[in-house]
């Protein structure tokens, strides 16, 4: 499928008058779209819900979009936490699926009153040590270990993933939980990544049915709620199919009907914890060529690094470039699309066919809008960008702020002979 940009030239020039590049901008309204297609795809269970994973995209203002649906947070750390307290997401709405936690995290969920996730059979005893007294919900998350397979292709290696209790610990962590009063209970499981395959929640859910069967017969423990976790995945290169939500969320019901409901289990609620799915493709870094290089390649500087997109750096991952302004142009020039870095895995992308670049073109990195932005880090001084929002009507906002040096120096604050750098940046 061909990869279309959701900002035309025209629209990022307009918007660089306010707000210089690098930036990232997401479609509000591509969006909306999705999470409703989301929605009415798992519109067959009663209890479902959508928490979404904040580590993808943290930001209120596209969160507060997802949560006008229904949509809750899935947070994984204190300052995830803090960030869904700060837009009135507490409680019920809040899934805090965390791993090797520290006590003061569990005490920060237990008192905005999230459901907690626990990621080992050790987390119980150490949550009840925390809290003085295990909370009424707490869920369990699996890990089956193995290989995760799709008929008999590999997906994703749980075996070798830090994550979850075994089966044993599972059943034995149930009967435990319900000895010392726990009422409601849920199970989490997350076995593969970025999964490009309509068959990737259908065949989870199969098991984990199996499982959450097999816990009822074993320990008289009923699920009240199975989460599917993350894991459903978006096209980054144009030639690979897109997951259609509708069938999934058909598959997936198909199963629930075929192992829960004949188990007399068909009141329990799926969640989802997604992130990438949500906001992916929905997001885009735009960055502008400032430098052209003649070595022994061809090199397109920009003025974005990996520290605004780590994905290519650290996972060698594709993104799709378009050259703004020449959409329709011949693809026939062969360039290496770099940062700033004192780096050399600081490239967007290598031996890319494009059209031909010229000095100030604006490039558009597609699906940057999950685990994009969030993932930057400070390497080499650079900054972090502004994010911005493209709204329905064609109008932009700047949704986050680019980051200044004083942010950068902040953390000398505390040391007076420091304090003309602090002042000075300010
Ligand atoms: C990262 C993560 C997610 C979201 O994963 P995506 O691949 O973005 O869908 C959900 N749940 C947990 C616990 C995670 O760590």
């Amino acid at each position: 499928m061909k990869k279309t940009p959701f900002v035309t030239k025209e629209k990022v020039e307009e918007i660089v008058k306010t707000i210089p590049t690098p930036f990232h901008i997401y479609d509000e309204s591509q969006i909306r779209e999705n999470v409703q297609k989301l929605k009415k795809a798992f519109a067959w269970n009663r209890g479902y819900r959508e928490y979404f994973a904040v580590k993808a995209t943290p930001n209120p203002f596209l969160i507060k979009i997802l949560n006008e649906y229904g949509c809750g947070c899935d947070c994984s750390s204190l300052t995830e936490l803090m960030l869904s307290e700060a837009m009135g997401i507490t409680g019920d709405s809040i899934m805090f699926s965390s791993n090797d936690t520290p006590a003061n995290e569990f005490v920060y969920a237990a008192k905005l009153g999230a459901n907690i996730n626990l990621d080992d059979f050790t987390h119980i005893a150490f949550l009840e040590e925390t809290l003085g007294k295990l909370p009424e919900c707490l869920s369990l998350r699996f890990n089956p270990g193995g290989y995760f397979k799709i008929s008999n292709s590999i997906m994703d290696n749980p075996g070798d993933a830090k994550y979850g209790l075994t089966e044993e610990q599972l059943l034995e962590g149930y009967r435990i939980l319900k000895e010392k009063g726990v009422k409601r209970f849920g199970m989490h499981a997350f076995l593969a990544s970025n999964t490009v395959t309509n068959d990737y929640y259908p065949t989870l859910a199969r098991q984990l049915f199996e499982t959450a069967v097999r816990i009822k017969k074993e320990t008289g423990v009923e699920l009240a709620f199975i989460n599917l976790s993350g894991g459903i995945g978006i096209p980054y290169q144009p030639d690979q199919e897109p997951n259609d939500i509708a069938v999934i969320g058909q598959k997936v019901k198909e199963v629930y009907e075929e192992v829960l409901v004949p188990a007399g289990m068909g009141e329990v609620a799926i969640y989802t914890e997604l992130g990438r799915f949500m906001m992916g493709p929905y997001g885009m870094l735009i960055t502008k060529a400032i430098h052209e290089k003649h070595t022994h390649k061809e090199y397109i500087g920009c003025d974005a690094c990996a520290v605004n997109l780590m994905r290519p750096a650290m996972y060698g991952a594709y993104h799709h470039i378009t050259v703004l302004g020449k959409e329709n142009e011949p693809c026939d020039h062969t360039y290496d699309v770099t940062g700033s870095l004192c780096e050399n895995n600081d490239k967007f992308a290598i031996d890319r066919k494009l059209p031909k670049i010229d000095m100030g073109d604006y490039l558009a990195i597609h699906d940057t809008g999950a685990h994009g932005f969030a993932m930057g880090y400070n390497y080499n001084g650079k900054l972090k960008s502004a994010e911005v929002l493209l709204k329905e009507d064609g109008s932009y906002a700047m949704i986050r702020r680019a980051e200044t040096p004083a942010d950068y120096f902040a953390t000398f604050d505390c040391f007076p002979e420091y304090d003309s750098i602090t002042r000075k940046t300010r």
